[in-house]
């Protein structure tokens, strides 16, 4: 490590030496596959730890698990106050040891140490108690009918919602504290039981993660990880008989793979899938605004963020002021490694990945766009890409229309706002959009006619508990967060009385 990094707690360096198992019923379990998959820290390409690779023997151990803990009401029959308590508890656990996981976080995917404070640590600090809060929360209706036989008879109709069983949850690599979490905390506070996998790249944060969930006293068997490959690990999980819902987020092309999968048996499925999610900038929006709304919401994680701006539409008079502006920006980024706080960009997640942005970008070269790149970074092992504006990419180029997850974001020349419109939805994703402007009338005519689960105004990719998340179209479909969240993980039963 450089000198200027932040100094490895001990509780780190024990954690990463650690033979992970995988966690089932409560404790640590061998897997029983021989092979192990390699953790590297993504700043220098060496090998941090090693995790289980788990294979569908593992999994259905962990399915079952979870089935047994929901068949006998360990969790889903205690009062809600007391499951509300014990996941506070667990929040507070997180915050006890929220720099030994900022800094995990750090290690395995390679971004800021701030970013895995403020966010990873701090967002889910957040979310956990907003969720806990949930659980003592779920509602039913009463309902008047008007069913008319016998002659005589009266009822009384009323709604529960019930825990809907073995959830799977399936975490990607860009944010997986968060993510995990995000599925984690719903399952529990509906009473649930979950078995979750992380992804193979990225799966430190989350075993840690179920250890705590035993110190605050969730049960045995409640909450489950195995770790291994998607193909293997993730797929016997998602298509296990017991599993009664699958929340997954990733990519477009896994994401539909599984509703498939999912259709045979109606299993229930939330999908949060990709983005290539456009933002508009009108002539009478604030410059300077844009400009560092745009630049963290473009390059926040080295734009490895499903909700992050990756094309920007421009008015033709602010256009070239407006480049100047970004260029300017994206040169002045310090690059380096993530346990580095001064640093700004930090290495991709893994080399693969690296390899797969490169592309992107050697095809836009080899078709002779315009590139303006920043700092390439340090001289090492690391996966580094320099932070790029495309300047109005061809429709031929790769990265004009799929989602890079990169530090690479298009800036696009419009003649107008209806121009801006029509191609900001011409995708297939609607994942997220933001519009910028100092007109209140343009803001609300323009925000119903962008396709898009989430839209900004003078702002992007921020994101709340009590703010319903989710894509249009391709990209996936439910919502996380917000006050109904618990309806995707509870089924409504009506019960109806005759007096
Ligand atoms: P992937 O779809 O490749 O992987 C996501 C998860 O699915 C990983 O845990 C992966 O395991 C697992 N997986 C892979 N194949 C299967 C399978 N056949 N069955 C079950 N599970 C499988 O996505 P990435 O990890 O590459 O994540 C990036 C993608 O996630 C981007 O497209 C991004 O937009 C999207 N995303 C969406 C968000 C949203 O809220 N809409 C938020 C964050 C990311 P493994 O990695 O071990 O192979």
């Amino acid at each position: 490590m450089p000198d200027n990094c932040v100094t490895i707690l001990n509780s780190v360096t024990r954690f990463l030496d650690r033979q992970h198992g995988l966690y089932i019923n409560g404790q640590w379990q061998a897997s029983q596959a021989e092979q192990r998959l390699a953790v590297y820290n993504p700043a220098d390409g060496q090998q941090i730890s090693s995790t289980a690779d788990a294979n569908a023997a593992d999994v259905a151990l962990a399915v079952s698990s979870a089935h047994q803990a929901f068949t006998a009401g360990v969790w889903a029959q205690r009062l809600p106050a007391e499951r509300e308590r014990i996941l506070l508890r667990y929040a507070d656990l997180l915050e006890q040891h929220c720099e030994e996981l900022a800094q995990l976080e750090t290690l395995e995917q390679g971004k800021s140490i701030n970013i895995s404070r403020a966010f990873e640590v701090g967002c889910t600090l957040n979310w956990m108690r907003y969720t806990a809060g949930l659980t003592t929360k779920i509602t039913g209706q009463t309902l008047d009918v008007s069913i008319p036989m016998p002659p005589g008879a009266r009822y009384q109709v009323y709604t529960r919602k019930e825990p809907i069983g073995v959830v799977a949850g399936i975490v990607p690599w860009n944010f997986p504290l968060l993510i995990g979490m995000r599925k984690v905390m719903p399952a529990l506070a509906a009473g649930c039981s979950i078995v979750i996998k992380p992804s193979e790249t990225t799966p430190l944060t989350l075993l840690r993660m179920a250890e705590l969930a035993s110190e605050a006293g969730v049960p045995p068997g409640v909450f489950n990880v195995v770790t291994g490959r998607g193909a293997v690990c993730g797929k016997a999980l998602t298509e296990h008989p017991l599993i009664a819902k699958v929340s997954f987020t990733g990519s477009t092309p896994v994401g539909k793979g599984i509703a498939r999968a999912a259709a045979d048996r109606l299993t229930r499925v939330t999908l949060e899938l990709g983005g290539k999610n456009p933002a508009i900038v009108l002539q009478d929006a604030d410059l300077q605004q844009v400009i560092e709304g745009l630049m963290a919401g473009s390059f926040l994680n080295q734009g490895q963020v499903c909700a992050a701006s990756s094309r920007i539409y421009i008015e033709a008079p602010i256009y070239d002021r407006l480049v100047a502006g970004f260029e300017q920006a994206v040169k002045s980024l310090s690059v380096g490694p993530g346990m580095d706080g001064s640093t700004q960009i930090n290495p991709l997640v893994s080399l693969a990945h690296r390899n797969k942005v490169a592309a992107y970008l050697d095809d836009a070269r080899n078709k002779r766009a315009e590139l303006i790149s920043g700092s390439a970074g340090p001289d090492a092992q690391g996966f580094y890409i320099p932070p790029t504006l495309v300047i109005n990419p061809d429709d031929s180029l790769n990265l004009a229309r799929e989602e890079v997850f990169g530090p690479v974001v298009n800036l696009i020349r419009v003649a107008d706002a209806e121009e801006a419109l029509r191609k900001a939805n011409d995708t297939d994703y609607g994942l997220t959009a933001s519009l910028w402007t100092t007109s209140l009338q343009a803001a609300m005519a323009y925000t119903p006619r962008i396709q898009a689960g989430t839209v900004w105004v003078n702002t992007h990719t921020l994101i709340d508990a009590n703010m319903p998340f989710g894509g249009f179209k391709q990209s996936g479909s439910g919502r996380d967060f917000g006050p109904d969240w618990l309806d995707a993980y509870t089924e409504s039963k009506s019960v109806c009385i005759r007096y």
